[in-house]
């Protein structure tokens, strides 16, 4: 607070003495050089330490002329960023109500308002002051970035497409992945409300957006399957598996539940053996575990799960063990129970040691000072259990 009325007060002294120099001027120099009342009351709250007040008076007494608008401007975005909403608000409300503006400092106060209105969540307002904006021609496209906020905010997906394609238009930057969600958003309003068309059509455009759409293409093969086409969908899901792994995890589970509901069971083993070699540790070892149990027996599927341990330990696949051998004899299980430790040892190893309590920032050795974040003495070791192993 402090520093804002170090800034406002020669601004304010100045502007008072402006005015009043005009003003004189005006009155044929009746009066003299004299300080606006405004300032003096001004000051009075800052003597008095009412310094919210003070910095009222002083905004009140800055005359907007073509020599302030500057320092209008300045002292709202400075509000703003401090938080003081109502204040910006105030500030630009009051430089758009003067009719003295050059057209470039009201789209400029508008462009500001706007910002406020949008901090405030006084999200219709700001709609009308950047459509208002739009229409100058002048700030379209920091006009046009907030109104795609507002939209996806209202989850108007098709003002949304409108807007990013005249920003498109405009900047020639390619937005082809954003578009391909709206898309992928309405065509689950669509089948939300049961507009089975629409909802295909949707998906349509947003493939021809955006081929690669994972989401798109995640939503076409859940529409094929929830018709009875799992084939379809199961092509679809494994295609968007193989453009990009990392969304196999995700997919897996219904590329399983296709493969069965089609009853293509040994489609579904060779498909997973596929998966455990070409992506270990994506969930397909488990899947392939069931699997064997159906079709080979517990032996065979207890043969598997020990051979993928030992390659690569986890704890997904150490809680399986343990509930398949659950129903061993007594002497078997002892075998066994011996066969998980150094399993357990290897992932106990990888785990690391020391957290920092700042970013998270994890490490094995003890650092006094975390090398993510900087900060001193927030690495500290984790739970005793752990560190005892
Ligand atoms: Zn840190």
């Amino acid at each position: 607070m402090q520093e804002l009325l170090l800034l406002l007060l020669p601004v304010a002294a100045a502007s008072g003495w402006f005015a009043a120099r005009k003003s004189t001027r005006k009155e044929s120099e009746a009066r003299g050089c004299e300080t606006s009342p405004v300032y003096f009351r001004g000051l009075n709250h800052l003597l008095n330490e009412e310094p919210d007040k003070a910095i009222d008076a002083f905004v009140e007494m800055l005359e907007v002329d073509s020599d302030t608008v500057e320092t209008h401007l300045a002292l709202g975005n400075l509000f703003r960023r401090r938080g003081e909403v109502e204040r910006a608000i105030r500030i630009h409300q009051n430089l758009i109500a003067r009719p003295a503006l050059s057209r470039e400092q009201r789209a400029q106060a508008l462009l500001e308002l706007g910002q406020d209105y949008m901090r405030a969540g006084l999200f219709d307002r700001a709609e009308n002051l950047f459509r208002e904006l739009k229409e100058t021609k002048l700030h379209v496209k920091p006009a046009l970035h907030n109104l795609v906020v507002i939209y996806e905010k209202e989850s108007d997906w098709d003002a949304c497409l409108e807007v990013a394609e005249e920003l498109e238009s405009i900047t020639g930057d390619k937005l082809t992945l954003q578009r391909s969600h709206y898309h992928c958003e309405l065509a689950l309003t669509a089948r939300a409300a049961g507009r089975a068309a629409d909802a295909a059509a949707h998906l349509k455009k947003a493939l021809s957006t955006y081929r690669g759409c994972v989401r798109a293409n995640h939503l076409q093969a859940q529409f094929a399957a929830s018709q009875g086409d799992f084939k379809s969908a199961i092509r679809t899901l494994r295609q968007t598996a193989e453009q990009d792994a990392d969304f196999l995890p995700e997919v897996l589970p219904e590329i399983v539940a296709n493969y069965r509901h089609q009853g293509d069971l040994d489609g579904l083993r060779d498909y997973l053996r596929q998966v455990v070699d070409r992506h270990p540790g994506v969930g397909a070892e488990l899947a392939l575990v069931d699997l064997l149990i159906e079709q080979d027996g517990e032996a065979a599927a207890s043969a598997f799960l020990a051979e993928k341990l030992a390659e690569a330990p986890s704890l997904a696949l150490l809680l399986r063990s343990i509930e398949l051998n659950a129903r061993m004899p007594e002497q078997q299980s002892a075998r066994f129970l011996e066969g998980l430790r150094p399993h357990i040892r290897t992932l106990l190893e990888a785990r690391p040691l020391y957290q920092c309590g700042h970013c998270g920032f994890a490490a094995k050795t003890m650092h006094w000072q975390c090398p993510s974040c900087r900060r001193w003495s927030t690495i500290k070791k984790r739970h005793a259990c752990d560190a005892e192993a």
